[in-house]
């Protein structure tokens, strides 16, 4: 753990700098408030900080306060240590947002008792910020595959469609569908199945670039968006992530498994004042007809896709009210 210590009294630091250091803490030292402030907001800060109250330039307790209010995480254990020993100054310490108050001159064994006192409160804070992690993860996360669930997907294609529209560009839009998954499950078992999805993902994943997304839409369908794709380059990728399942065999338990994929896709580009339901509503009817004309292939929404979606908002018009 490093520590800071900032004290303007250079025998004061260095008597400090010792009981740290034979306390087997990593420290490093600032002169003034204004050196510490610059250590503390610095992308490596140290967790802990004990400063002296009294300095030229920002005194202690100025940095108190400044670190409270810009609040950096995680969050930074401060300890006063000044020789102003009255009530009030204890309060003002305090209150200014100092975890703990040591007047000088000190006991050794108070100070290190104190510091390990704010260890553990970093060490709670710490595997709070861990859990809560994990669970952000869980909630956003295909718990079998690693890659982002229905949700999270669907929350990125909301998103990115709107923010295609705004900015004038295209999105890619692809639904990945294994074929005949079911027999792989029903032959084999639902393990190999399992071992399957998760090369599956973990195939497309390595293919698309960083700042594409993939994340699990059905049992055996991938939902995968691609910034910046416009129907060409949508075809271009979809035919490379067909590619990348086709070319090898999966290996499974059950031995290796030759797996194809149906790739539908849709350019927002194409159609610019689509929504994101429509958007997946015209990939989906592209799938359709990718597993329609054979499977193990690539279609992007066209003319035939148009067709079919002014079909079924015509048919869902010419219901009355009470038809639905
Ligand atoms: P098609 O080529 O038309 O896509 O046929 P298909 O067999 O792939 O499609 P279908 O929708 O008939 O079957 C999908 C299967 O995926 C059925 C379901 O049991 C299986 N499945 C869904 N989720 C999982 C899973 O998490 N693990 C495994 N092993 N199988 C799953
Ligand atoms: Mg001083
Ligand atoms: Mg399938």
């Amino acid at each position: 753990m490093k520590i800071l210590i900032a004290d303007d009294e250079p025998v004061s630091r260095h008597m400090l700098r010792g009981f740290l250091v034979k306390w087997g803490y990593e420290v490093i030292t600032a002169e003034d408030g204004n050196a510490a402030w610059e250590h503390l907001k610095s992308p490596d800060a140290p967790r802990m900080a004990l400063l002296d109250w009294m300095m030229p330039g920002q005194n202690g307790v100025d940095v108190c306060r400044e670190m409270r209010k810009v609040r950096p995480a995680p969050y930074t254990y401060i300890l006063l240590l000044t020789a102003k020993d009255a009530k009030e100054s204890v309060v003002e310490g305090l209150e200014s947002g100092a975890d703990d108050y040591l007047t000088k001159p000190f006991h050794p064994a108070e100070l290190r008792a104190r510091i390990r006192v704010g260890l553990r409160l970093l060490d709670l804070e710490d595997s709070l910020v861990q859990a809560r992690e994990a669970m952000r993860f869980k909630a956003t996360h295909d718990a079998l595959t690693g890659v982002w669930n229905r949700g999270a997907i669907m929350e990125m294609l909301e998103r990115e469609v709107n923010r295609s529209a705004r900015e004038g560009a295209s999105l890619g839009v692809l639904i990945a569908d294994l074929d005949h998954f079911k027999s792989v499950n029903d032959t084999y078992g639902h393990l190999a199945g399992d071992r399957v999805l998760c090369e599956a993902t973990g195939r497309m994943q390595a293919d698309i670039r960083t700042y594409d997304a993939i994340g699990r839409y059905g049992g055996e369908e991938f939902l995968i968006l691609l910034s910046g794709c416009s129907r060409s380059k949508a075809a271009e990728n979809a035919e490379r992530l067909r590619d990348a399942l086709l070319r090898r065999p999966v290996e499974t338990d059950a031995g290796p498994l030759k797996i194809t994929l149906s790739i539908g896709g849709v350019a927002t580009g194409d159609w610019p004042d689509y929504n994101a339901g429509q958007i997946l509503h015209l990939a989906d009817s592209a799938l359709y007809r990718a597993k329609e004309e054979g499977r193990n292939r690539v279609v992007i929404a066209g003319t035939a896709e148009l067709e079919e979606a002014m079909r079924a908002s015509l048919e869902l018009s010419s219901h009355g009210p009470k038809d639905r």
